[in-house]
């Protein structure tokens, strides 16, 4: 059990295919918490929305007797369980003592498909000390239990990753983590206090953190990851599970989810969403039902909107999208912008994973000078600062106002007949140089960009010509249809180095 195959990836995220005992979990996905305990949603209900995975909570299962036998038989053979452990009601109230041998123990004879052991979450802890005794406590109880672990490999066990905002703490416990045996899947432990003040910064520092320190292979879960806005930023840096309560937490307090915030239902006067709830009700008539129906009701729109998430995130990766997604999902709050630009640090960690062949090939959609982070652009640079020309003469000619592929446009071709003893190089905005010999192929042959580019990107691409040219040490330059471009102030780089 446990193997994980990768079926699609883009930048440093992936659709996986995870083999559980009851069946095959394709991610990224969204785990629903269920508390056994109250039932304003159903497992049943979860399953006729299409949810064929949840979470439940090992310790109320097990204080409150409610499994006789297998946790499946209760629930659903045609169910992927996975069981936390119970850490959150520690977190939470402090005075719960559960000893981690026996929560897993009974882990063991419930047989979920994954389990996580009783860890000791970091929190919201703000002092460094007390977050690293979560973090030793956590990588403690994780090897107290190896016998059992290594007894029940047909259970997928989850090892969490602490440390919290401590950024030295979350490298070190990632790297223990991954290096401890029998465990087929890491968690990020998230603190809450992030998710809710929406300091995305800091969450995607930890989770590049740990991402970065563990090996590629593993899947990967993020504790908590209860907003769709934030799931295609994780899921970028290569986050392949999630779970929350946050759907019914939010529903009981009359909040309402949508793709780029929350909102309080009172402020809705119109449903921005066409599931089977919002279809139905307007937001007037769900303030007038009572709280035990409008509970429910919020609750399965916020499941919608989870799996709508899930859903978009999984097609951007098919497409080859994603950084053209998370531009999209940038300029829906000012939180998201700096995710957006948080993630942009790691350019290199993505550039390193983004596949260089993709699914189908297809345009790149460019837009300003954020564009230029993107992986194909970053490695087109790269490209073009090693490339070795062949000539010691040089043409540049401002494409763009060129049809792409530049080698088949009339006016290149013209050029080019009639300056043999020059080597080629259209520059163009975003791609700085592209040599016409090589401008046939991917992506220098498929973009589009808009008819007015923004000026950061002129200079950005000016500066990167201007540092090609002076590595290479051509002997002549002559520019061509460069006076009415964009990309005019090309003349007066200075080419006599
Ligand atoms: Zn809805």
């Amino acid at each position: 059990m446990g193997d994980f195959e990768v079926k699609d990836e883009d930048l440093a995220g992936r659709i996986g295919i995870l083999e559980t005992r009851h069946g095959k979990l394709e991610t990224p996905t969204f785990f629903p918490v269920i508390n056994p305990l109250k039932t304003e949603i159903s497992v049943k209900e979860l399953k006729s929305m299409g949810f064929n995975n949840f979470i439940t909570n090992s310790f109320i299962l097990r204080k409150n007797n409610i499994i006789q036998g297998k946790i499946h038989e209760k629930f659903g053979e045609d169910m992927i369980i996975m069981t936390d452990s119970g850490a959150y009601q520690i977190l939470e109230y402090g005075d719960i003592y559960q000893e981690n041998r026996d929560i897993v123990s009974y882990e063991a004879e419930i047989k979920p498909d994954i389990a996580v052991f009783l860890d000791v979450p970091t929190g919201n802890a703000d002092d460094w000390e007390e977050a690293k005794t979560t973090v030793r406590l956590t990588l403690e109880r994780g090897k107290e239990i190896s016998d059992i672990v290594k007894l029940n490999q047909d259970i997928i066990w989850v090892h969490p990753i602490q440390g919290g905002s401590f950024l030295d703490l979350v490298e070190y416990s990632a790297k223990e983590a991954n290096k401890t045996e029998g465990f087929g899947m890491l968690a990020l432990g998230s603190p809450t206090v992030l998710m809710e003040k929406y300091r995305y910064s800091t969450l995607i520092d930890s989770i590049y953190v740990a991402k970065s320190n563990v090996s590629r292979g593993v899947p990967f879960h993020l504790f908590g990851g209860g907003v769709p806005h934030i799931i295609p930023f994780a899921v970028a840096l290569g986050v392949d599970t999630f779970d929350s309560a946050s759907y019914i937490i939010f529903a009981r307090d009359n909040r309402y989810l949508t793709g780029e915030r929350t909102y309080r239902l009172e402020d809705l006067e119109y449903f921005p969403c066409s599931c089977p709830v919002c279809s139905k009700y307007s937001p007037k008539e769900l303030l007038e039902m009572n709280k035990e129906g409008r509970t429910k009701l919020l609750a399965i729109h916020n499941l919608w909107k989870m799996k709508e998430e899930i859903g978009k995130v999984k097609q951007s990766i098919k497409e080859g999208r994603l950084f053209e997604y998370l531009q999209q999902k940038a300029y829906s709050h000012p939180a998201l912008y700096s995710a957006f630009r948080s993630i942009l640090k790691y350019s290199v960690y993505l550039e390193k994973y983004d596949p260089r062949v993709k699914g189908k090939v297809r345009g790149v959609l460019l837009f300003d000078s954020y564009s230029m982070q993107r992986p194909e652009i970053i490695r087109h640079l790269n490209y073009i600062s090693s490339y070795r020309h062949k000539k010691e003469k040089a043409i540049i000619i401002c494409g763009d106002k060129l049809t792409s592929p530049f080698s088949s446009d009339p006016k290149v071709k013209a050029i080019q007949n009639r300056n043999k003893g020059f080597e080629l190089l259209v520059a163009i905005p975003f791609y700085g140089l592209v040599p016409v010999l090589s401008s046939e192929s991917y992506p220098m042959s498929q973009f589009e960009m808009p008819e007015e580019v923004d000026n950061q990107t002129i200079e950005e691409t000016l500066k990167v010509i201007e540092k090609i040219i002076k590595q290479r040490n051509y002997s002549e330059i002559r520019f061509m249809e460069c006076e009415k471009s964009v990309l005019s102030h090309i003349m007066s780089i200075n080419t006599s180095l």
